[in-house]
């Protein structure tokens, strides 16, 4: 069984409605022992639709009080960590480096929401463009990002455009992207970094897991041993959603280990 979920969200993100304290009870009823929070911050976010402006900010003073308390709470019947989940944007390498300086978590998950300033989550960057062009964009930002801005551990779903695609994953595939995926994992690798397996997908319109089991099989190969795993939670009964699948899948594809952080610092447990 599979006792660590490190992507999760709570009402300290805006969009989530869940008390931190429901996420660690749920976390608690479901035999996990390790868990990370993981609230958003999308600095200088593109807000497309007028009513989401300030959406992804994050109030950290709130954010960590919320987080001291629960330890008091429930640190004795679980391991709860500190962590943050990082929109990065080439526009905010420098301004994320002056956020973080003074900062300490646990755990800081990478993730590219955006691609060319545009929220990929609506269809507008579709617009002129094939799905696969913006596939091809998103994917090549990945790269530029994790060559400009290292401050991070894993880089989060990293085909996670495809699950707002309009045509849902009809015109991904992987063959497409191979050489600029391996570009991107190797790089990950070179820098000690590592990726995650995301099950919130899985409650998505495309219905499967992120990355595709393409990328999850390409990182093993080349040698990719940091592996988290989070569900991606913004409920209390989506966390460790699917995780008999995912734990699954993983052995198949011959993973051994899973990691999760602390204080910044890799740890492994048996899969
Ligand atoms: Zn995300
Ligand atoms: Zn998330």
């Amino acid at each position: 069984m599979i006792i660590t979920d490190v992507h999760m969200h709570t009402n300290n993100s805006g969009d989530s409605q869940a008390p931190m304290s429901d996420m660690v009870s749920s976390a608690i009823n479901k035999g996990l022992k390790h868990i990370c929070f993981t609230d958003h911050y999308d600095m200088d976010f593109p807000y497309t639709v007028s009513g989401e402006e300030g959406m992804f900010e994050l109030d950290l003073e709130k954010y960590r009080k919320d987080y001291e308390s629960n330890l008091s709470l429930y640190g004795d019947k679980i391991d709860l960590n500190f962590g943050i989940e990082l929109g990065i944007m080439p526009t905010t390498y420098d301004k994320l480096r002056d956020y973080l300086k003074d900062k300490q978590f646990d755990f800081i998950i990478g993730s590219s929401h955006t691609c060319t300033c545009r929220d990929v989550y609506y269809p507008a960057i579709y617009e002129g463009r094939t799905d696969v062009q913006v596939f091809n964009m998103y994917f090549s930002e990945i790269y530029d990002n994790i060559c400009n801005f290292t401050d991070f551990d894993i880089y989060a779903h990293l085909d996670y455009v495809v699950r707002y695609a309009p045509n849902g994953d009809a015109n991904y595939k992987f063959s497409n992207h191979a050489e600029i995926f391996e570009a991107i994992l190797k790089r990950i690798i070179e820098l000690g970094k590592g990726i995650e397996i995301n099950t919130g997908g899985l409650r998505a319109r495309v219905s499967r897991i992120n990355p595709s089991e393409d990328i999850l099989r390409l990182y093993h190969s080349l040698g990719g041993e940091i592996l988290t795993i989070g569900a991606d939670a913004h409920r209390p009964e989506d966390v460790a959603y699917e995780f008999q699948y995912a734990g699954d899948l993983l052995k198949d594809i011959g993973f051994k280990y899973l990691t999760y952080f602390k204080k910044r610092k890799p740890e492994f447990i048996k899969l």
